[in-house]
């Protein structure tokens, strides 16, 4: 890799240029976005009714993992004659959005889903949206608090704003809309609720394996990117994320002698596994740009001035130049490489006793083209002989992506009628979501949020002061409502 970095050095020289003084500059949007097909009609969302909802989502406090002790939210709980009562925040989207629609409700798993049907006989679009939240740490943190649902300067504040409930509001905010039109889809749909994906993802897991629970899909739009107006300085990106890494934990375990620590003998368990997960962190693993990406920044060539359009145009031949340039940001590492991170470390039973075991979890996130037995071997090869490495548990094997699919030229027509001038492309996500499972079953699947999200917004997902400008929420709104009847 180091040779023809030395022989692209003048193409290098161009990129850093590029990147450091001339700028990335836009020269016009370069692309012109497919019509709205004929027959095909806006909506102009109610902002206060869309806020409130959201904030009422935001109140029940839905978080994974359900803590001990506490009332599992998931489960039906009974009411004072003993019978069955269904969980809170199913009452809750009765209440605000299903009573009034026409639609199929049925229970999968802990999951609902929600069914619209329309006239055409292809099979249904699969949308997926979560309810659960991650627990927040530190509550004191946050400018209002995280459950309250406090709406203040156009702006739904507390946990689960972004991730994942303004979905919920916004997608049946619209199929309500819809209908109220007197309108149906141009196809079925079926909106997979989920109450684990922070967790286990056991029910979207359970849809894949059997995918007549969900009508037997045609293709998957879940949660995963956003409209980015920071990513290319002067034009709004709409990336979507068509590819998925794999999730996988490896086990380590180092082994020594047990003895009085006031006669240590190196090396101990302890010392191997240190040295071990040391060669982890220092690991310069294998990385490369992802096809999608590639794809992605050849479609962004048009919007840039020379220089900087032509290396866009030629990403894949000067790949390793425009993959060192991705890689500067830790997200753009993150999708172009294998990553692993050590995250659990259980060693010890007493401060004057040298343990015998010492155990460490790796998590990895593997490039779709990696297969976790191989990484285990390559995992093996960098600690040594003295750790043993084993797979722990199960995995979804990430799929590379695709973005010849009728769903990514839906997008391609939808996202710029909500937001003018984004030019969409392909991605990849560094992270994982429900959509997995389901690409693991093959089906094509695709991850974006019509919300416009900067740095500072998406820093708040699983952050402090998570939150969603109702703007962003109605624009969430009008998407969905125009993808119901483009798809
Ligand atoms: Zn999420």
């Amino acid at each position: 890799m180091r040779r023809i970095m030395l022989g692209l050095a003048g193409v290098a020289g161009v990129a850093v240029v590029a990147v450091a003084g001339l700028g990335w500059r836009a020269a016009g949007s370069g692309w012109d976005p497919p019509a709205l097909p004929d027959g095909v009609v806006d909506v102009a969302p109610d902002p206060d009714r869309l806020a409130s909802s959201l904030a009422a989502l935001i109140q029940l406090p839905t978080m994974t993992p359900v803590e001990e002790g506490a009332v599992d939210w998931r489960d039906p709980g009974v009411d004072a004659l003993g019978q069955p009562v269904e969980p809170a925040w199913i009452r809750l989207l009765r209440e605000i959005w299903l009573d009034g629609l026409d639609a199929t409700v049925s229970q999968v798993g802990r999951g609902l889903a929600i069914r619209l049907d329309g006239p055409s006989e292809a099979p249904p679009a699969l949308w997926l949206a979560h309810v659960d939240v991650v627990p927040v740490s530190d509550p004191d943190g946050w400018t209002h608090p995280p459950f309250a649902g406090v709406v203040a300067d156009g702006v739904v504040h507390g946990r689960g704003a972004l991730d994942n409930k303004a979905s919920i509001a916004a997608i049946l905010e619209a199929m309500r809309l819809l209908q109220a039109q007197g309108r149906a889809p141009s196809r079925d749909v079926v909106l997979l609720i989920t109450p684990d994906e922070e967790v286990s993802g056991a029910t979207a897991q359970l849809a894949a394996s059997d995918l007549s629970l969900v009508g037997d899909p045609a293709f998957v739009l879940d949660e995963g990117s956003y409209l980015l107006p920071d990513l290319f300085e002067g034009v709004l990106v709409g990336a979507v994320a068509v590819s998925e890494k794999t999730f996988v934990n490896y086990r380590l375990v180092a082994r020594g002698e047990d003895r009085h620590s006031s006669m240590p003998q190196p090396p101990s368990a302890v010392d191997r596994l240190v040295a071990g997960l040391d060669r982890i962190g220092t690991w310069d693993t294998p990385s490369a740009l992802p096809a999608p990406l590639i794809e992605g920044l050849r479609r962004m060539a048009p919007t840039r001035a020379w220089p900087e359009s032509w290396v866009l145009a030629n990403a894949d031949l000067l790949e390793p130049v425009v993959r060192g340039i991705v890689q500067a940001s830790p997200a753009g590492n993150a999708i172009t490489r294998d990553t692993v991170a050590t995250t659990l470390i259980d060693v010890g039973v007493k401060d004057n006793v040298i343990p015998r075991v010492a155990v460490a979890n790796v998590n990895a996130r593997l490039r779709p083209q990696t297969a976790p037995d191989a990484f285990r071997d390559a995992i093996q090869a960098r600690v040594g002989p003295e750790i043993e490495v084993t797979v722990d548990g199960e995995w979804a094997q990430g799929a590379p992506g695709r973005w010849d699919t009728p769903l990514f030229a839906a997008l391609e027509t939808v996202i710029p009628a909500v937001a003018p001038g984004a030019v969409v492309i392909p991605s990849a996500t560094p992270g994982t979501m429900d959509a997995r499972y389901f690409a693991a079953a093959g089906l094509p699947t695709h991850r974006f949020h019509p919300f416009v999200a900067d740095a500072a917004l998406r820093a708040s997902l699983h952050g402090t002061d998570e939150r969603i400008p109702v703007e962003e929420l109605v624009r969430g709104v009008r998407f969905y409502h125009l993808l119901l009847q483009v798809q």
